[in-house]
């Protein structure tokens, strides 16, 4: 089975559209790991389509932030502008899909699949402290996971070294591919579709092939500039639209 991996896509199109163009065809199943919605201008149809295409979603926090279950206090103030302008803007339908998304974690060919972390849905997995514990816990051989915004993730070797999986900057389309190894244990993030936060502004997403054992990383370029003018006319905050072409 290959899945194909999407994550924190908030609401941004252009990228969603162009790493669909570029994945098609190289995948069986498509998996969402959260943060449909947030920051972006395009939260109704980015649910459109996650919705039709996606056999797994599970929630992300800005989704329970933009469907009311959960109050985004603890965002900063442009986050919650973005989350105030997009509960506006979902349709009733729209908000009922997301607050009936499931938490992670979710289960599928003995791997996890889950927004924040397994323990934690809303925690952040960004270097040894959180992920030394889970790679050597219990758990399973693989864990994917997004909410960081940060492609690449985290993996123990057979003698039980810790390393970063590292995204080389070029080129555009497949950037690394990494064979899984029995003896070995993984973090697996696939990158941000809609805000890319690696100081890379292209979009990223990642394939999981379970028969060949291979993970895949892609990074695209996307149109970034439409999607900015987009927010400007919805009168987004600025500095939500600057981040986008600066990949932070
Ligand atoms: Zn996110």
């Amino acid at each position: 089975m290959r899945y194909l991996l999407l994550s924190d896509v908030h609401s941004n199109l252009e990228a969603l559209y162009t790493c669909l163009e570029l994945a098609a065809g190289r995948y069986d199943k498509a998996v969402c790991l959260g943060d449909l919605v947030g920051y972006g201008p395009n939260p109704n149809e980015v649910v459109e389509k996650i919705r039709n295409l996606c056999k797994v979603v599970i929630r992300g926090n800005h989704d329970k932030a933009c469907c009311g279950i959960d109050d985004a206090k603890d965002f900063n103030p442009y986050a919650r502008m973005a989350t105030e302008w997009t509960r506006q803007t979902l349709t009733p339908a729209h908000v009922e899909y997301l607050r009936a998304l499931p938490m992670g974690p979710a289960v599928m060919d003995g791997f996890i699949f889950v927004h924040g972390s397994p323990q934690d849905e809303d925690a952040y997995i960004l270097g040894p402290a959180q992920a030394l514990p889970l790679l050597r816990g219990p758990e399973t051989q693989l864990v994917c996971f997004g909410h960081s915004h940060l492609q690449g993730g985290f993996m123990t070797t057979d003698t039980g070294r810790f390393q970063s999986i590292r995204i080389p900057a070029t080129p555009d389309g497949l950037t690394l591919k990494i064979m899984l190894e029995d003896s070995c244990r993984y973090l697996i993030n696939p990158g941000s579709v809609g805000q890319p936060r690696d100081h890379d502004w292209r979009a990223g997403f990642a394939i999981l092939d379970t028969d060949s054992k291979e993970v895949e990383y892609y990074r695209t370029p996307y149109d970034v500039a439409k999607t900015q003018q987009k927010m400007e006319k919805a009168m987004l905050p600025v500095p939500l639209y600057r981040r986008l072409e600066l990949g932070r």
